[in-house]
C-alpha cells in the first residue's frame, strides 16, 4: 500500500483495485491533473486504508478476489468518516447488473472497463466539484439553521393553490407541532395561534393573498400543550408566472424579550413591596383623568394619605415589619378603593390605579367621581375610619393613624403638579394640626409653607450664626420668697425677625431634628453659666433645661448631656432636666432607662408642663422624679374656676405622696401666690417676680456668699 503525502490542498483519491497495471495507470492519469492518489489492492486494504487518508473519493473496483467491491462498498459505507464520501465502481461494459446494483447501493457514479483514460479524470474531477458544492451547501445550511435556532427564528412557506405548507423545524419547536408522524399542515399551523389574536392574523394572511402585502406582526401562540408564546411574525407574498401565490414568512419567538420588557414597564409603573401603582402610573393615571374632568366640566380630587410615626413603627419593630404593616395598609386601601365609589364607579376597572404608593409611607387616591366638595371629605373620614382599626404586627395589636389632604381640581389646581403639591401642603397641615385627620387645601396654605420654609433654612444657619441665647427665669421658695433656681429658656435673636419666640420655632427644630444640636447647646450654656455664678461667688442653686421628646429618640442622649455637664465643670446635682408628660409616655420604658442613668449621675428630673398631657400621677410613679412642675393653664384660673383649683389640689397632694416637690408655672399674681401657698406647692415661677431675662440682668436675684463658695451646699429645690 502506498500513502499518498496528505498536505490536504489537494483532493485524495483513493483507487481500489487488484489490477496493478490499472491502479498505476489511473493513478498516474490523477497525478498529472494535480491529484493525490492513494492504493489499496483489496477490500480488506482500503478499509484499512481509508481511516488513515480519509479520501475524498473512492475509486472501487467491482471485480475483486476476497471481498468484491459490493462487499467493500458496504463495509466503508459502515465507517463513520466515509458517510459522505462520494464513491465511483468500476464495472465491466455490458455488465448492466452490476451498474444497477452499483446505483442501487448508493454509488455516485460507476466507470467501465476497459476505460478511456481522459474521461476518467474529468469524471473523477467533476465529482469531485459537484461533491464540493454540496458539502458547501450543507454546511451553509447548518450555518442558517443554527442561527435561526439561537435567534429562535423559523420559516414557513404556504403555496396557496395546492395548499401545500412548509416549515422548518423551528417553526415546529416555537409552535409546538411536534407530532412524529403527521407533516405540519397550514391548518395546523393557524389552530396553534391564540384564539384572541387568530382574527388579525387570518386578516393580514387574506390581504398578503389577494394584494400581496406583507405584514409584521407581534401576536401569540397556544400550543397544544398549553404554553402561551409571543412571537413577531413578518410575511411577504409571491404570485409565479402562472398566477399562484406563495407566502412565506419567519416566526420569531420573542416571549423573552416579551416578558422581560413587561417586567421593565412593572417596575417602572408599580410598587415592588405592596404591588399598587407608584407615583410614575399615579401621574399618569391623574393626567388622563384630568382630561375628563376638564372635558366634562366635573370636580376630581387628589387625596394623599401619610402614615403617623412610621418612623417610630419602622424603628421600634424592625423594617420587616414596617414593610409588612405597608403591605397591610395597600391592601386595606385597595379593598376599600373596590367598594368606594366615589373613588372609582364600581365595576370601572380603573379603579385598580386609583390608590398608589408615592413613596415610603406616604399613599394617593384618586377621587374621581366628586361631585361636591363634601364628597372628599367624607371618603378621608372613611379611610382614616378604616385604618383606624388594629393592626396585628409581630403578635401584637397596633392602632396605626394617618394624615390626609386633599386638592380639588379645578379649583386647588388645574394641573397634575400643582394638585399634588397643594395636597401635599394641605397634609402637611393636617399632621400639624395634630395628626389622624384629613384638611382641606386653602390658599393660606402656601402662604403658610413658604414661611416655614424659610423659617426651616434661617434656623440650619442660627447654631453656627451664634444666634441663639439663653435667658433665665428665677425660681423662688413660695414661702420665703428666696431664689431656689432658674428656668434655662432659649431665645433665638433672628437677624431680620428680632426675637423669635420659642413657641414659634421650638416645634420646627423638633420636626427636623435640629432640637438635638441645638439642646446641645443650651445644656452647655446653662451649666457653663450657673458654674460661671457659683465661680464669681454666688450662692449656688440649680438650673433647670428643657429636654425635648426627639433628645429622647437621640441614641447619644446621655453621652451628651454628661459630655456637656462635665465640661461645664458644675456638679450635676445642680442640674435639673424638664422633660414633658408626653415624653415620658412616648417612650415609657427607654425612658425610664435613660432617666435612671441620669439619675445616677446626680442629676435631677423634673416632669414640665403636668397636667396638660395623658399622664396620670400613677404612671409617673414608675419614673425616678424629683420636680413635677404645674401647668400655667391651671394657675392662671386657680383663684376664680373652682374646678381648676380641685385638681390643682388634687395634684399637689398626690405629689406628696409620691415625694415630689411641686413648682407652680405661670404666676402672675400675689393672689395666685398665696392660693398656691394655701394648697401646698413648694416654689413658684412666673412674671410675678420677673420674666425669663438676659445672663446679665438675671444677676440680681443672686445672693453673694457670705462664705467663700461651697456649690455642694447649695440650696436646691
Ligand atoms: P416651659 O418650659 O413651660 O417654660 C415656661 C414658659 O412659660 C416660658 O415661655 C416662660 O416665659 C413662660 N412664663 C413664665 N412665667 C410666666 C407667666 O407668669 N405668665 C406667662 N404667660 N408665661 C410665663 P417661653 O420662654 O416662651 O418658652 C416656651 C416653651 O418653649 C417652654 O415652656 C419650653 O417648653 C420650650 N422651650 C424653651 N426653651 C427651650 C429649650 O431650651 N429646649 C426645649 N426643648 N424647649 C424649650
Ligand atoms: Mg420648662
Ligand atoms: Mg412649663
Amino acid at each position: 500500500m502506498k500513502k499518498p503525502d496528505v498536505t490536504r490542498k489537494k483532493p485524495v483519491v483513493l483507487i481500489v483495485d487488484d489490477d496493478e497495471t490499472l491502479q498505476l495507470v489511473m493513478q498516474s492519469s490523477l497525478e498529472s491533473e494535480g491529484l493525490t492518489v492513494a492504493l489499496a489492492a483489496s477490500g480488506e486494504e482500503a478499509l484499512q486504508t481509508f481511516p488513515a487518508v480519509c479520501p475524498d473519493i473512492v475509486i472501487l473496483d467491482v471485480m475483486m478476489p476476497g471481498m468484491d467491491g459490493f462487499a467493500t462498498y458496504a463495509e466503508l459505507q459502515k465507517l463513520p468518516e466515509a458517510k459522505d464520501t462520494p464513491m465511483i465502481m468500476i464495472t465491466g461494459v455490458d455488465d448492466l447488473d452490476c451498474i444497477c446494483r452499483a446505483y442501487a447501493v448508493g454509488a455516485c457514479d460507476f466507470i467501465t472497463k476497459p476505460m478511456k483514460l481522459p474521461i476518467f479524470t474529468h469524471r473523477v474531477k467533476y465529482i469531485l466539484r459537484a461533491t464540493q458544492t454540496v458539502k458547501a451547501l450543507a454546511a451553509s445550511e447548518a450555518r442558517l439553521e443554527n442561527a435561526q435556532r439561537i435567534a429562535r427564528l423559523g420559516h414557513w412557506e404556504w403555496h396557496i393553490q395546492e395548499n401545500a405548507f412548509f416549515c422548518s423545524d423551528d417553526i415546529s419547536h416555537i409552535a409546538g407541532l411536534t407530532h412524529p408522524h403527521t407533516l405540519p399542515t397550514y391548518e395546523a399551523f393557524v389552530n396553534v395561534i391564540h384564539p384572541d389574536d387568530k382574527a388579525h392574523f387570518l386578516k393580514a394572511i387574506k390581504a398578503a393573498e389577494t394584494r400581496l402585502e406583507p405584514f409584521d406582526l407581534e401576536h401569540r401562540i397556544l400550543t397544544a400543550q398549553g404554553a402561551i408564546r409571543s412571537v413577531h411574525h413578518q410575511a411577504e407574498a409571491l404570485r409565479d408566472t402562472t398566477g399562484a401565490v406563495r407566502v412565506i414568512g419567519t416566526l420569531q419567538d420573542v416571549t423573552e424579550r416579551k416578558q422581560a420588557e413587561e417586567r421593565i414597564r412593572y417596575l417602572a409603573y408599580y410598587d415592588e413591596l405592596t404591588a399598587l401603582p407608584n407615583r410614575t402610573c399615579f401621574k399618569e393615571h391623574l393626567e388622563q383623568t384630568l382630561k375628563v374632568a376638564r372635558h366634562h366640566k366635573r370636580i376630581a380630587g387628589v387625596l394623599i394619605l401619610d402614615l403617623d410615626d412610621f418612623k417610630r413603627i419602622n424603628e421600634t419593630f424592625g423594617h420587616a415589619a414596617g414593610d409588612h404593616l405597608l403591605k397591610e395598609v395597600s391592601e386595606r386601601l385597595s379593598k376599600f378603593v373596590r367598594m368606594d365609589d366615589v373613588i372609582s364607579r364600581p365595576g370601572c376597572e380603573d379603579s385598580e390605579s386609583s390608590v398608589s404608593r408615592f413613596g415610603g409611607d406616604e399613599f394617593t387616591l384618586l377621587l374621581t367621581e366628586i361631585r361636591r366638595e363634601e364628597d372628599a371629605g367624607r371618603v378621608a373620614e372613611r379611610i382614616l375610619q378604616v385604618l383606624s382599626e388594629p393592626f396585628r404586627l409581630n403578635g401584637q395589636d397596633l392602632v396605626v393613624t394617618a394624615s390626609a389632604g386633599i386638592a380639588l381640581f379645578p379649583h386647588d389646581g388645574e394641573d397634575i403638579d400643582t394638585l399634588l403639591k397643594n395636597a401635599d401642603t394641605a397634609m402637611y397641615h393636617a399632621k400639624r394640626r395634630g395628626r389622624n385627620n384629613c384638611e382641606f387645601y386653602t390658599h393660606s396654605m402656601n402662604a403658610a409653607s413658604f414661611e416655614r420654609l424659610s423659617l426651616e433654612n434661617d434656623l440650619r444657619k442660627a447654631l453656627e450664626g451664634e444666634q441663639f441665647l439663653v435667658h433665665y427665669q428665677p425660681i423662688l421658695d413660695i414661702n420665703t420668697r428666696k431664689l431656689t433656681g432658674m428656668e434655662a429658656l432659649l431665645r433665638w435673636n433672628h437677624p431680620d425677625r428680632g426675637m423669635v419666640s420659642p413657641g414659634d420655632f421650638i416645634p420646627l427644630a423638633e420636626e427636623t431634628g435640629m432640637i438635638v444640636p441645638i439642646g446641645e447647646w443650651v445644656l452647655r450654656a446653662a451649666c457653663t453659666q450657673n458654674r460661671a455664678w457659683q465661680e464669681a461667688g454666688f450662692e449656688a442653686v440649680s438650673v433647670s433645661v428643657n429636654l425635648s421628646h426627639r433628645q429622647f429618640e437621640d441614641p447619644k442622649l446621655y453621652e451628651a448631656i454628661a459630655n456637656g455637664v462635665n465640661a461645664s465643670g458644675l456638679a450635676p446635682h445642680y442640674l435639673v432636666l424638664e422633660l414633658t408628660e408626653s415624653t415620658t409616655m412616648k417612650n415609657a420604658e427607654t425612658t425610664i432607662a435613660s432617666l435612671n442613668k441620669f439619675k445616677q449621675m446626680g442629676i435631677r428630673l423634673s416632669v414640665d408642663d403636668f397636667g396638660t398631657g395623658y399622664s396620670s400621677l400613677g404612671c409617673l410613679r414608675r419614673f425616678p422624679l424629683d420636680v413635677l412642675k404645674v401647668d400655667r393653664s391651671f394657675v392662671r384660673e386657680i383663684t376664680t374656676n373652682t374646678d381648676q383649683t380641685e385638681i390643682t389640689k388634687a395634684i399637689i397632694a398626690l405629689a406628696r405622696t409620691l415625694r415630689l416637690k411641686v413648682i407652680a408655672e405661670g404666676v402672675e399674681t400675689e393672689e395666685q401666690l398665696l392660693f398656691l401657698r394655701a394648697l401646698g406647692c413648694d416654689a413658684v415661677q412666673g412674671f410675678l417676680f420677673s420674666p425669663p431675662v438676659a445672663a446679665d440682668a438675671f444677676a440680681r436675684f443672686l445672693t453673694p456668699c457670705a462664705v467663700p463658695p461651697q456649690p455642694e451646699v447649695g440650696q436646691v429645690c
